[in-house]
């Protein structure tokens, strides 16, 4: 699985990273993703953090 995130659309809530602080990180006041492909042990909590992204700012690409 991997994940990307619009930027554009991210407005640095850092929720992500609090969920899934293996795959996102905050960089200045956007969250970025760290890993790809997510590893099999955070893929759960990744899709958390794909529900929970108040700005819907992270896609899964397959
Ligand atoms: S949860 Fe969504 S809006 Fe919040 S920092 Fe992460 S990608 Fe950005």
């Amino acid at each position: 699985m991997k994940v990307t995130i619009d930027k554009d659309a991210c407005t640095g809530c850092a929720l992500c990273e609090d969920t899934c602080p293996d795959v996102f990180e905050m960089q200045e006041d956007i969250a970025v993703v760290k890993v790809d492909p997510v590893p099999e042990g955070s893929v759960d909590s990744c899709k958390q953090a794909v529900e929970d992204c108040p700005s819907e700012a992270i896609k899964i690409e397959g």
